[in-house]
């Protein structure tokens, strides 16, 4: 049976620390009695910098509860990096880590369906919101139309998952080889492979506190995602240069008509013609420029380029 770590990213949980820490508690609890975790299995809180007394609570808790240890940062990194430092923290004692938001907004009853999977050999298992009633009208829009452009730019990420999956110790070590600074797991989790399934659940509203995710932190997590996978942005810019080009020439064909019909006032076709012209010359060009810079910026995150599964080589020598 699998040693299992929950992961907790906490930004400012004070008011849901301690009934989060009981509840996953009664979860482990069940999940070592019914033979599913080993005993060795953990949870670890990441405090991500906060201000109030969540690494107090933390603390606190880890002195009586042995189940229960923590990380601190030394200051605010955002939710993905606080995530990231659980889990690889998780990745040198555990077989395979679960990572959750600390206010349970996503059912921790499907965790035996989680462990379910592993144990069938999946390496990475997501958690698909199954509907987004509870959610905010603004939220759930957002979120989906978000998704949906993602896929349209070629993302490939798991429509509907947010960060609570399971990840075995190979998908761990897979991730550690990702050096980006601009972290966006739902994107990289992905191109890790492996083998990988769904589980679904419904979502709950958060029982206590307030959302740690306002407004601007969710736009530039978002560009974020975008920026990170995806260099279409800058092709877009060169096809515009292009059909702008294109366009000049049907313009300067029109305004040549007008100028022979005498329709127009002197000097406007030639203005005309230069501007849209120049204009689509000047998006192209700089289109050309963002190829190259997008191949830096690729260049530069020095992501491992393959992950092996499996090697099969006989290396013994015949002899006969
Ligand atoms: N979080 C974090 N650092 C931050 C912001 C959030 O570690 O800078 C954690 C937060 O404590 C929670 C999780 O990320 O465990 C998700 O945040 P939240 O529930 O507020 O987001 P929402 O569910 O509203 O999208
Ligand atoms: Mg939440």
């Amino acid at each position: 049976m699998p040693t299992v770590y929950f992961v907790v990213p906490c930004y400012n949980e004070e008011e849901v620390l301690p009934e989060t820490i009981k509840r996953l508690t009664i979860k482990l609890a069940k999940l070592i009695k019914t033979g599913k975790a080993s005993v060795d299995s953990r949870m670890i809180f990441v405090d991500d910098g906060s201000k109030d007394k969540t690494w107090e609570i933390i603390e606190q808790f880890h002195q009586e509860n042995r189940f229960v240890g923590g990380v601190k940062l030394s200051r605010n990194r955002g939710h993905q990096n606080a995530l990231l430092a659980g889990l690889m923290t998780a990745k040198k004692h555990c077989d395979c880590a679960i990572s959750l938001d600390a206010d349970l907004q996503d059912d921790i009853e499907v965790i035996d369906q989680f462990i379910d999977k592993y144990n069938e050999g999946c390496e990475v298992v997501y958690g698909v919101r199954s509907n987004r009633e509870k959610d905010t009208a603004f939220k759930r829009g957002t979120a989906q139309g978000y998704y949906k452009f993602m896929a349209m730019l070629g993302v490939d990420i798991v429509y509907n998952h947010a960060d609570y999956r399971l990840m075995g110790k190979r998908a761990l070590d897979a991730l550690a080889e990702y050096k980006e600074v601009n972290l966006f797991l739902r994107g990289i989790v992905p191109l890790i492979g492996y083998k990988s399934d769904y589980v679904y659940y419904e979502r709950n509203e958060r029982f206590a506190g307030e959302s740690k995710y306002p407004l601007k932190k969710m736009i530039k997590f978002a560009v974020d995602g975008i920026t990170s996978f995806s260099v279409k942005p800058l092709k877009i810019i060169s096809n515009i240069g292009i059909i702008m080009c294109l366009l000049s020439v049907i313009f300067f064909i029109y305004a040549i008509i007008s100028f022979f019909s005498g329709s127009s006032v002197a000097g406007w076709a030639s203005i005309m013609c230069s501007i849209w012209f120049l204009g689509g010359l000047q998006m192209l060009c700089i289109g050309i420029v963002g190829t190259y810079v997008g191949k830096i910026y690729s260049e530069v995150k020095q992501r491992p380029r393959f992950t092996v599964d499996k090697t099969i080589i006989n290396t013994e020598s015949k002899k006969e």
